[in-house]
């Protein structure tokens, strides 16, 4: 039989990767956050000075590539050759650049082939921007999350100060609107609504009404 692939797409902070877990954690699939493997790689760029305000050497990052491993942990936190990094991809430095990173058809071609053999392995909940349009076109249900910029700039905002970040809701608000920019006008798997994707808002309701929306939607497909 083949895996069930469930695809939750939509632009960051709409709560696509919240929705993702509780789904995951109600059928007891893996949840893979495609978002934190774009991170993981632009943490890596971070650290080894190949990504500033000034420059990329894409050419080098390119070269490292073969030695760098990005997975998840067996409770699905994203690894970086093997160490867990789930933190270090969430700082602001991370969210400032990982678009620029995220935008270079070779790194994604990385992190599509990276994806698709996930999917391979079992049933998975997988978030992002590209998951139902081109990592999994045929996926058995994808979704597609939008909310509006005063609930994602709140809720990110939430969670860097959760985490003791130190940061203004105007970084966060233009942090989200630079993103949203690049992620949507790339030449390579612009953030779209995929075909067949069903459209879920999520306001300030929160997750629990999304979550029973999206499993309702889903346990329909068994009747
Ligand atoms: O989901 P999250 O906001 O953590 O994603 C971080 C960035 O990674 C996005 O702004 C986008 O540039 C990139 N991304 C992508 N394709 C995906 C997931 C994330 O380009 N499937």
């Amino acid at each position: 039989m083949k895996n069930i692939i469930i695809s939750i797409d939509g632009a960051s902070s709409t709560g696509k990767s919240s929705l993702a877990k509780a789904l995951a954690k109600h059928y007891s699939f893996k949840h893979i956050d495609s978002g934190a493997m774009y991170r993981a790689l632009t943490f890596y760029a971070l650290h080894h000075q190949l990504i500033d305000k000034n420059h990329f050497d894409i050419d080098t990052l390119v070269y490292h590539l073969p030695t760098i491993e990005i997975d998840f942990s067996t409770d699905d936190f994203v690894t970086l050759n093997g160490k867990i990094i789930e933190n270090e991809v969430r700082s602001m430095e991370v969210s400032n650049f990982v678009s620029i990173v995220a935008k270079e058809t070779l790194f994604r071609k990385f992190m599509v082939a990276k994806q698709r053999e996930l999917g391979k392995k079992g049933n998975v909940v997988m978030d992002g921007r590209d998951i139902g349009s081109v990592v999994f076109p045929d996926a058995t249900i994808k979704f597609f999350i939008e909310a509006s910029m005063e609930v994602r700039a709140k809720r990110r905002f939430a969670e860097l100060t959760q985490k003791n970040i130190d940061v203004s809701l105007s970084d966060v608000i233009s942090n989200i609107e630079n993103r949203d920019h690049i992620d949507s006008s790339r030449d390579d798997s612009p953030l779209v609504i995929p075909e067949n994707a069903i459209v879920l808002t999520n306001n300030e309701d929160g997750l629990s009404h999304l979550l029973e929306v999206a499993i309702s939607k889903i346990d329909r497909l068994n009747h």
